[in-house]
């Protein structure tokens, strides 16, 4: 393994138990069981990283296949973005985001124009995903109040994918049987389709013969609840909760013309798709699509600093033109030091050409999971890049799922 940690940070054997002790009274995880997590050994401490591997605080090594949370784009361990940080830290760590931007704000907002699809150019900064979402959705509903159609504030998502963990990105995300005991009444005025999840259809229908049907029925839930009262469509390019839903090629095409027809705002939320991971910089480029707002997170900085951003096009901004001053605002948007990170980030995926990588590598990856195909329990394959899954079911006739 060329990739393995060598540098040793483990505190000594005593320093361990009270660390551990520590963890477990004090750190509540997320979306964990945690108690049930402490009483084992106690929690995983990860102590350092090198690449693709990740070493606990006993020395044990693990290939980190998610790349963390789905972001580490850049490999764990990469001493330049650390330097970038620091320095934009000492120079200028942050400036109110209200009032004044930074150089690396402005750097970063110019690369984002210069990368992102189309004519997608103007960067609103955020912490993670979940803020862009968040973002996305103000930005929405305020374009079409300043564009003389206040009513327009219904948002539409797809059942199962994700969005994020914040009230309105929980909102719109598809995810209802999970947070709706604990977590409901949700956001007013959000709709849920079928997602283009062609292995499970909705419609029990089969590609081409369905015509891509759930686009339309997008169209169909927007024309029933009235267009002029529907703000947005938020959706990944390529589902990645829905267990990497891949869509037909058609599938885009008619989702964008459907918006356009109503003059609904597409949401592109490219926060796992984006920055390399499915073989392009974004994964809206497999089907030159444009949306008309883009959120981003996760591998903007590779995990290296907490950053988020939605990128709007010119017919977005130009609602907020003159004195229609944006009615949002987040204390750490623009974090200096973290848009450093994100341009160091970037300039690593472009220097080390990451993004062919991952198509490259992505081609040896599904042609060897394509071989498991076979197996007794391996129902579907599918990904793109290095975005890629296997969907395990018990019985492959009926598709039955296996139990938790
Ligand atoms: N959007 C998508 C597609 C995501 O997968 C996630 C998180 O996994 C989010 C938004 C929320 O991002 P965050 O966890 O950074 O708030």
């Amino acid at each position: 393994m060329t990739d393995t940690v060598t540098e040793t940070r483990t505190p000594a054997a005593s320093n361990q138990a009270a660390l551990r002790a520590a963890g477990n009274d004090h750190i509540l995880m997320h979306a964990s069981a945690y108690r049930a997590l402490a009483a084992d050994s106690g929690k995983r401490i990860l102590v350092e990283g090198k690449g693709c591997i990740v070493r606990d605080i006993d020395g044990n090594e693990f290939i980190d296949a998610l790349a963390g949370l789905w972001l580490v784009n850049v490999g764990h361990g990469r001493a330049e973005i650390g330097e970038a940080m620091a320095r934009q830290a000492t120079t200028l760590a942050y400036a109110s985001s209200t009032q004044a931007t930074t150089i690396p704000a402005i750097q970063l907002a110019t690369r984002l124009a210069e990368i992102t699809p189309g004519d997608l150019s103007t960067a609103f900064f955020c912490s993670g995903g979940s803020e862009a979402v968040e973002s996305a959705i103000k930005i929405a509903r305020q374009f079409h109040y300043h564009n003389g159609e206040p009513k327009r504030s219904k948002i539409i998502g797809r059942r199962g994918s994700y969005h994020g963990a914040t009230y309105g990105a929980m909102s719109v995300s598809g995810t209802r049987p999970m947070s709706e005991p604990y977590h409901s009444p949700f956001m007013h005025g959000v709709l849920h389709a079928s997602p283009p999840y062609c292995y499970r259809c909705d419609f029990r229908h089969s590609h081409p013969a369905c015509d891509v049907l759930c686009a339309d029925q997008i169209g169909q839930i927007i024309e029933y609840e009235n267009p002029k009262t529907v703000a947005a469509v938020i959706a990944e390019p390529i589902s990645a909760s829905n267990g990497i839903a891949v869509p037909p090629d058609d599938y885009w095409p008619r989702l964008r013309q459907i918006c356009d027809t109503h003059g609904v705002l597409l949401i592109t939320d490219e926060v796992i798709n984006g920055f390399g991971r499915t073989g392009k910089m974004f994964a809206s480029e497999h089907w030159n699509l444009v949306g008309d707002i883009m959120t981003m997170a996760k591998g903007l900085s590779s995990g290296y600093a907490p950053i988020g951003a939605v990128m709007c096009r010119p017919s977005v901004m130009a609602a907020f033109e003159g004195d229609n001053r944006l009615s949002h605002l987040l204390t750490y948007g623009g974090h200096a030091a973290a848009c450093a990170a994100a341009l160091a980030n970037l300039a690593i995926i472009e220097d080390e050409g990451l993004v062919e990588n991952a198509a490259r590598m992505g081609r040896l990856l599904m042609d060897g999971l394509e071989a498991l195909r076979s197996h007794p329990t391996v129902g579907d394959v599918r990904g793109l890049g290095l975005l890629a899954g296997v969907e395990l079911v018990k019985d492959k006739a009926t598709k039955a799922k296996f139990e938790e």
